[in-house]
């Protein structure tokens, strides 16, 4: 062989004792052995892998890892599926199991880029009806309204008054009317909350937050109960409409979840001592936490949530003014819009994620213009609390 060819040609990794972490792979394609071999994966008689935006060991050691937190203790194992974000996830799941002509139930109070997709599937003839998830007769007039709806989609805890809405209840309703239950379980996670024990039909996640837990990569994920229905409806998608994940967010995440339980113990400590902190100060006109004893949907959190974790929000007394100045007087904690990192970050709904929504709807959702949303990290919750105290002032 001449020197040049050489060159060209990778050298195989010999098939020795395993690597004791998952290897990133970085390769595009596959070998197969023969054509038949390759027949015979493009058939799916044997397993193996063909090309990357299919999957590779990497995604699909991160989609199967998902799948199984999220499906522990199911009798039967749901497939997971690693995406591109978090929205990819979402795309992925409404493209592929609606179809025009029918409506999506979901709730006012969504993550901002999925209300602002549903705007946009709107023109594709996927509709959406909201109404609040938690009533049950206001869930039951918009289906008696409306024969179309063939998906009831919730985000619990909501984003950023901590709503919590009853899985097993909306499981019921979807199922008795032949619509299928999608649950976006980002801010629990499924060491906290998993919503196929409550008879959601698909999870979707952002691993972007808490799963990767160190704010170093974009991806996202799903996971769905039903083989048949993830075969038929969701895999076409997800390789055709080009939301797969990468090997190299597969990996981080892979290294994030380790430590998931870990954080997300420390996550709802911190977070339930400066909720009790905030509760006390005169500033402070309310405190949503659902680790808060008096917490609206107190009875739901106790049956469906194990902890309650690091995302809590409350109000400021003075409006967007005192909003405002609380954001620029932060030192220890983070000004940032994101959430589920292992420090502690800050938000001022009114003036950053929900800012291009009408006041009059974000007041009707529980969004006030003092409303602060904070991600309370693993840090020494010390620092937290004294951070908050100066700012507040
Ligand atoms: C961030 C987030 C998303 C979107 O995820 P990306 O990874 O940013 O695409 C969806 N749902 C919730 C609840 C989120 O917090």
């Amino acid at each position: 062989m001449t020197i040049e060819s050489l060159s060209v040609r990778d050298p195989q990794v010999p098939n020795f004792n395993p690597p004791h972490q998952v290897p990133l792979v970085a390769a595009s394609s596959f070998i197969f052995d023969s054509i038949e071999e390759g027949m015979d994966i493009f058939d799916g008689k044997k397993k193996g892998h063909i090309y990357g935006r299919f999957g590779n060991p990497t995604i699909d050691a991160a989609a199967n890892k998902i799948a199984e937190l999220e499906g522990f203790g199911l009798k039967e194992k749901p497939g997971g599926l690693f995406c591109s974000s978090g929205m990819a996830a979402i795309a992925t799941v409404f493209l592929g199991l609606c179809e025009p002509g029918e409506t999506v139930l979901t709730q006012a109070d969504l993550y901002g880029g999925t209300t602002s997709l549903l705007e946009q599937l709107h023109k594709r003839g996927i509709h959406t009806e909201t109404c609040d998830l938690r009533d049950k007769r206001a869930i039951k007039a918009a289906i008696k309204r409306n024969d179309r709806i063939r998906m009831i989609y919730v985000e619990t805890p909501s984003n950023p008054t901590l709503r919590v809405t009853d899985l097993k209840l909306l499981a019921k309703i979807a199922h008795k009317n032949k619509a299928l239950l999608v649950a976006d379980n980002t801010f629990a996670t499924p060491f906290m909350q998993r919503p196929l024990a409550f008879g959601a039909d698909v999870v979707v996640h952002s691993t972007t937050k808490f799963i990767n837990g160190h704010g170093t990569g974009i991806a996202g994920a799903i996971v769905c109960r039903d083989a048949e229905l993830m075969a038929e409806k969701l895999v076409p998608v997800y390789r055709l409409y080009g939301g797969s994940g990468n090997p190299w967010d597969a990996w981080l995440v892979l290294n994030g979840l380790k430590t998931l339980p870990l954080r997300m113990e420390r996550h709802s400590a911190n977070a339930l001592a400066v909720a009790k902190y905030l509760r006390k100060h005169p500033k402070v006109t309310q405190v949503n936490y659902p680790g808060l004893k008096d917490h609206p949907d107190r009875k739901t959190i106790k049956e469906q949530m194990s902890l309650h974790g690091g995302m809590l929000s409350f109000e400021l007394k003075g409006g967007t003014k005192k909003g405002m100045r609380f954001m620029n007087r932060i030192k220890f904690c983070t000004l940032t819009p994101t959430l589920g990192d292992v420090d502690t970050l800050v938000l001022h709904p009114a003036t950053m994620s929900h800012r291009g929504v009408d006041p009059a709807v974000r007041a009707a959702h529980g969004i006030s213009d003092g409303l602060i949303r904070l991600n309370v990290g693993i840090e020494r919750v010390e620092d937290i609390i004294a951070d908050l105290k100066q700012a507040i002032g």
